[in-house]
């Protein structure tokens, strides 16, 4: 038999552990944002591309691996800062508004192999 007082130290731990949980996703959430203020150049390894999804520019649509949930899939040329300012370049598509296979859900990416 689990005793009241079993029952109420366990809710307790628990209460605990998903303050923890919503702290480090804040904690997160901050890095991400000034990282994104500080320094717009991501390296290959620190992004997801698109699996076939493009850029008007040709490069794959990218987003940041650590970002939140309510970003962006934007172009992979932007995010790394080595894109053309000549030609066009997609407009910011947010996750929620835009159905973009990534490489990892399907076959294929438009990553650039080296
Ligand atoms: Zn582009």
């Amino acid at each position: 038999m689990i005793s009241e007082e079993q029952y109420n130290d366990a809710v307790e731990q628990k209460d605990e552990a998903q303050e923890i949980i919503n702290q480090y996703f804040v904690e997160k959430r901050k890095r991400f944002e000034d990282r994104m203020k500080i320094n717009l150049s991501f390296n290959d390894d620190e992004l997801v591309y698109s699996a076939s999804s493009r850029c008007p520019c040709g490069h794959g649509l990218a987003y940041p691996k650590d970002c939140t949930p309510d970003h962006y899939w934007d172009c992979s040329a932007i995010l790394k800062g080595i894109a053309n300012k000549n030609v066009q370049h997609t407009a910011k598509l947010p996750f929620t508004f835009y159905d973009i296979k990534g490489e990892s859900e399907e076959r294929g990416t438009t990553r650039l192999e080296v």
